[in-house]
């Protein structure tokens, strides 16, 4: 009997794992049938932008976590797929900060080609997941929320690629809730338009923090300050940003300081994190782990431990994205058709304690960069992805990594060669503080105004 592989999401991870399938079906494997449960109506994740906040359309917890105006935060030469190069997309070299639509578009073209839209149901979330020991099997169950009704189906492996940066998480900080002006998370921040002129604080100290504060100084907001609550980003940064301790409690509009200082704030963005969230799994099966490198339970970061036919794609903390996807969905594809054989549950238990070892001995981001190249190289020397230096990449991140420190506002400019063809990318026509219309049509030079 053909086997089945259900896939919930069809994000970046969720789509590696199809294109994986497909690549071993065009050169003339059997592949197991797949059906790719995708709770939004189009693909793509988070890359796929919806205005919405709260409640989407159907009354679901809204998936995305972007902004209008979100840049590619780092090179797009690190996350390029070895086997669709950005040259083959668009036809010609493209710079190498992206807007948001521009990877959309390219991680859509990927699957588009490949033609495996007809995996996929949209508008379907998953609700629940067991597992039989009798049977062997999974028992999905799903909402076709057009139809308004369940399904259930049964597979041989499930792969959960429902991504990490969704579902926020909120601390509550002393009069914040009498603060007379806006309060959101990052997960809701859409438009940078709303804080022009506006005085900000942003909580947090990470990727969000940085992004948001940088673009609402793009798009004309007063000030930021960011409150750190272990230690400041350290960035030179330019008159407009300041970085002070944590946040303590606001008095009305003002914000207190655990050095002591205050200051008035006219709007706040927490930029706090996010929860890893799995509702549609029983315990015995689910993930718990805060946002890292190398999650306890996964061997190879992929199979959980205690039942290695339930698959995790994308659940690490994430320097190496969309090709680190397809080296996690190569790895379990093959996994999946028998190619690659798991080791005893022993030497799986030694291989994850190996990594978490390491994991510990991390002190900074190149030392970090450093990990998940080694993470990904492993991945990468089992299977038939195509070939990937990931020496290269490493580098790349590590000169991105320094450019920031050089400029937070003027990284964006920078140019690099892409891994895969070997073209340096052009310089991109406006400088991203310039460049204020993010449309792809404006991005590519092209004369239409809109996306
Ligand atoms: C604000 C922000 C900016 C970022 N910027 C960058 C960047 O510049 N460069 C970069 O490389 N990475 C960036 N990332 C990282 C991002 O995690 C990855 O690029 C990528 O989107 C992860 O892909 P994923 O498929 O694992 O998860 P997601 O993109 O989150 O996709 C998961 C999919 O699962 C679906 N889903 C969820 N629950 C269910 C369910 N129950 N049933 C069915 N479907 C479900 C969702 O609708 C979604 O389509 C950013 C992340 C955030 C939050």
């Amino acid at each position: 009997m053909t086997k089945r592989v259900a896939i919930i999401g069809a994000g970046p991870s969720g789509l590696a794992q199809l294109r994986a399938f497909e690549a071993a079906r065009r050169a003339g494997a059997d592949v197991p049938e797949l059906v790719c449960y995708e709770k939004q109506s189009n693909w793509g994740g988070l890359w796929n932008y919806t205005w919405r906040t709260g409640l989407d359309e159907n009354g679901e917890p809204v998936h995305g976590s972007m902004y209008r105006y979100l840049w590619s935060n780092g090179p797009k030469e690190c996350l390029e797929f070895a086997d669709y190069s950005f040259e083959e997309h668009f036809g010609r070299p493209i710079p190498s900060y992206p807007p948001r639509a521009v990877l959309h578009d390219y991680i859509a073209g990927r699957v588009e080609r490949s033609d495996v839209r007809k995996y996929v149901r949209f508008c379907t979330p998953v609700r629940w997941v067991s597992y039989s020991q009798e049977t062997g099997r999974f028992t999905v169950t799903a909402k076709d929320l057009i139809k308004d009704e369940h399904q259930t189906e049964e597979f041989d492996h499930v792969v959960v690629a429902n991504g990490h940066f969704s579902v926020p998480s909120v601390p509550h900080f002393e009069g914040i809730d009498q603060f007379p002006g806006r309060v959101m998370h990052a997960h809701d921040f859409r438009v940078a338009d709303e804080f022009v002129g506006k005085r900000m604080l942003l909580v947090g100290s990470s990727y969000s923090a940085e992004d948001i504060g940088t673009q609402c100084i793009k798009y004309g907001a007063r000030s930021i300050i960011f409150s750190y609550r272990t230690k400041p980003m350290g960035f030179d940064w330019p008159p407009g940003f300041e970085e002070r301790p944590l946040l303590t409690k606001f008095t009305g509009k003002v914000a207190h300081f655990k050095d002591g200082s205050s200051a008035e704030v006219d709007a706040v963005i927490l930029c706090t994190g996010y929860q890893h969230s799995y509702p549609f799994l029983p315990d015995e099966l689910r993930l718990k782990t805060k946002n890292c490198l190398y999650p306890a339970g996964l061997y190879k970061g992929i199979f959980w431990q205690d039942n290695p036919k339930l698959i995790y794609i994308g659940m690490q903390d994430q320097y190496y994205t969309f090709n680190m996807f397809d080296a996690q969905a190569w790895y379990a594809r093959d996994v999946m058709m028998g190619r690659l054989d798991l080791p005893s549950r022993e030497d799986q238990a030694a291989d994850i304690a190996k990594w978490l070892a390491y994991q510990d001995t991390l002190t900074n981001p190149f030392e970090a960069i450093d990990f998940q190249t080694e993470y990904v190289r492993e991945l990468l020397a089992a299977t038939d992805y195509p070939h990937l230096d990931v020496d290269r990449v490493a580098a790349l991140f590590k000169e991105w990594e320094h450019h920031k420190m050089e400029g937070i506002l003027t990284y964006r400019d920078r140019s690099y060669p892409s891994t895969i063809t070997g073209t340096l990318s052009p310089r991109h026509h406006t400088t991203w503080m310039k460049a204020l219309d993010d449309s792809l049509p404006a991005f590519m030079g092209l004369p239409q105004a809109a996306e």
